[in-house]
């Protein structure tokens, strides 16, 4: 048998079963082996049923003395117990439809018993238990996400083929100095011992050195997407004084902003090109420092692109570029998908000619026909809804130009490092003055009329607002999404806010028609601004002071954050109501957080750390791949080490073609991810 081989290939595994293991994602033998357990059942730690406590879970061993005969409690519950015996006292086990389990227990024949201690003073109980052999010398047994059909004991019983057929066509594929560093367990004993620990240190051993590969496979994979190149730059630049280009501005910059256009100019009067990340909260003003580096490539004689991921946002940059920028006599303009060729043909001509001197877009602007007289400048905007690949064709519409990279996502500082590795960054963490911190309040649905009694007192004072309804239904085409928020529209338009202009903004809008309903908002003629999440990143109203989000609790808190950015950005004082119709617990304290934080690295933090690394990431907030065993969170120091290891593999071998099968894995996950799931 082989890893590649099909599922199929094992014993008991037909059509059927192999159709449920596909569901799970699982085609081949090796897939199947990488399907980790979630947790572990341990047998290992016995106690005798005299000193069992109620209420809490416990492992028995003992013997079974009664059968007792099913008992037919009401139609469709069957109840069968068992009594058990270890020498201290006795244990009634109770199953309930589960003649299986049952009949599979022999009398006199002992075993060991994982469940939860019930029952009263005089009789103690345990109802379905997990059950194994006493003869069974595996003690830490798996447990596997199942799907419906496929039973916990097929997979032990399937895994348990699949390891004794290719264990040894398991290849170690770190080298043996830096295992011994790190101190990681073989690759072979890791995959024996997640699924079959022999002991609780040979599971943890082994999730260590799984999560470790993974997150070094993480790591090698994005070294190598890396632009390493060091070569000399086509657009050589010389300083300038930063005070004329901020004379022109609206207001004075702030420090931080300060800070992040003068290591930007200093990259840009070097040799080698700038590779640089601005990662700033939102609302700190992440477009004016663009705007400054664009102004520096102008006064030496080169084009700078500004692509961002929506038609709005370009819209929206090429409008404040242009309000900056021309006073200067620097002309800018606009390129993206949804123009007709006439007009996007008179921007290209305009490129080609020089005639431009700044460009914002999306996509367009990185499309074959595109071409620049003297592109010395790329920006990439939200530079994580980019494929790596998206990026490089921006990049050779250049020579070896100039790059930025600006990013509303602050990630926490414990991560940026790792994760944009070579990357250098610049970080504003400073909001413009003046700027007040928006009021948040988490509400229950049961305040809706009295929150939208609030939206309706801003709106009278003349500002706007947004209400956000999150996806409702799953359904893949999103349709009912929009339906939902169309539907939400409708209603207040014609119910609690009638007499006010409600406008609608979806993400299956045309993107002429999303323009058309952001310029009148922008404009004032739409007064209160119904959306789903697509206003999520960049969008620029100062006038708006007030957003409403429903279910609030489906969102991250660092999504939550995002959205809550749009307002706030100008000189009123704004508000954020959190509703929530899911008042557990949990969700009052994730959604209490954002009354109490307002600065958007901290709250990445938390986020982090009560999602977990897992979801955190999994949610696309980084464009890092899902990671299967690793945790962001509580594996930061395995991070650490595995990046110092994929650094040193990386300079030992940089295209780690000394490394095959390790190569093999990283090319493997840059595939799967495409050019859209990597950083
Ligand atoms: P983001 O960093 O979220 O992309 P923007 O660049 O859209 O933020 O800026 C947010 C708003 O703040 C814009 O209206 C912009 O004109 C304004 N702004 C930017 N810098 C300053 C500043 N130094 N002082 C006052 N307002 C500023
Ligand atoms: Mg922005």
């Amino acid at each position: 048998m082989k890893m590649t081989d099909k599922i199929t290939a094992l014993s008991g595994v037909a059509a059927k079963r192999a159709a449920l293991y596909n569901k799970l994602g699982i085609e081949t033998v090796g897939d199947l082996i990488n399907h980790f357990p979630k947790s572990y059942t341990d047998y290992s730690e016995t106690v005798k049923i005299a000193d069992a406590v109620v209420n809490e879970q416990a492992v028995i061993k003992g013997f079974v003395t009664k059968k007792i005969p099913a008992a037919r409690i009401r139609q469709g519950l069957v109840l069968y117990k068992v009594i058990i015996d270890d020498g201290s006292d006795t244990l009634t086990v109770v199953l309930y439809n589960n003649r299986f389990a049952y009949e599979a227990l022999e009398p006199d024949k002992e075993y060991r018993l994982f469940g939860r201690i019930t029952g009263g003073f005089t009789r103690k109980e345990m109802n379905t238990p997990q059950i194994i052999s006493a003869d069974e010398t595996n003690l830490i047994r798996p447990k596997y996400a199942l799907t419906e059909g496929l039973s916990a004991q097929m997979v032990i019983t399937n895994m348990t083929e699949a390891l004794r057929s290719v264990s040894e066509q398991i290849e170690e594929f770190i080298p043996d100095d830096i295992r011994q560093k790190y101190e990681l367990c073989t690759e072979e004993y890791a995959c024996r011992n997640i699924h079959f620990p022999e002991s609780a240190h040979a599971a943890e051993l082994s999730r260590r050195r799984l999560g470790f590969d993974e997150l070094l496979v993480m790591q090698c994979a994005m070294g190598l997407m890396r632009d390493r190149s060091r070569e000399v730059t086509g657009c050589p630049m010389k300083p300038a004084d930063i005070n004329i280009f901020e004379r022109s501005l609206p207001f004075e910059l702030t420090g931080a902003q300060k800070k992040a256009c003068s290591e930007i100019f200093s990259d840009m009067c070097k040799d080698v090109p700038m590779n640089r990340l601005v990662q700033g909260d939102v609302g700190s003003g992440k477009t004016a420092v663009a705007a400054a580096a664009c102004w520096l490539a102008a006064q030496n004689g080169c084009q700078s692109a500004l692509m961002a991921p929506t038609e709005i946002l370009a819209r929206q940059h090429f409008a404040t570029l242009k309000g900056f920028l021309e006073p200067l006599g620097i002309k800018v303009g606009c390129l993206t998908g949804s123009m007709t060729p006439k007009q996007k043909n008179e921007i290209k001509a305009q490129l080609q000619s020089g005639e431009l001197s700044v460009v914002t877009g999306t996509h367009a602007l990185i499309s074959e026909s595109t071409e620049f007289n003297r592109l010395g400048l790329v920006i990439t905007d939200e530079q994580h809804r980019f494929g790596v690949n998206q990026r490089k064709l921006f990049a050779m519409k250049g020579e070896k130009p100039h790059k930025l990279v600006m990013s509303a996502t602050p990630i926490p500082r414990t991560l940026s490092l790792i994760i944009y590795g070579d990357l250098d960054i610049s970080i504003i963490n400073e909001l413009p003055k003046g700027r007040q911190p928006v009021e948040t309040y988490a509400v229950t649905g049961k305040l809706r009329s009295r929150a939208l009694g609030f939206v309706k007192k801003e709106l009278d004072a003349g500002r706007q607002g947004y209400i956000v309804c999150p996806m409702i239904d799953e359904s893949e085409d999103g349709i009912g999404e929009v339906q939902a928020a169309k539907a939400y529209a409708e209603k207040i338009a014609s119910g609690e806010l009638k007499g006010y202009t409600v406008g609608l903004l979806h993400g299956k809008m045309l993107p002429a028609e999303k323009d058309a309903v952001m310029a009148d908002f922008k404009e004032g003629k739409i007064q209160l601004l119904v959306s789903t999440t697509v206003i999520e990143v960049g969008v620029d109203v100062p006038n708006a002071t007030v957003i409403m989000i429903e279910s609030s609790d489906r969102f991250g808190l660092s999504q939550l954050h995002q959205l809550r950015g749009r307002v706030g950005r100008g000189k009123y004082k704004s508000t954020c109501i959190l509703l929530t119709d899911n008042a557990t617990e949990e969700t009052r304290a994730r959604l209490k957080i954002m009354s109490t934080l307002h600065d958007g690295f901290a709250i990445a933090e938390e986020d982090l750390k009560m999602r977990g690394g897992g979801d955190f990431f999994g949610s696309r907030q980084s464009g890092l791949p899902p990671l299967k065993i690793a945790d962001l969170y509580s594996d930061r120091q395995l991070l650490g080490e595995s990046s110092q290891a994929a650094k040193q593999l990386l300079s030992a071998s940089p295209d780690l073609s000394e490394y095959p099968i390790l190569k093999e894995k990283v090319l493997a996950l840059i595939n799967e991810n495409g050019s859209e799931g990597m950083n």
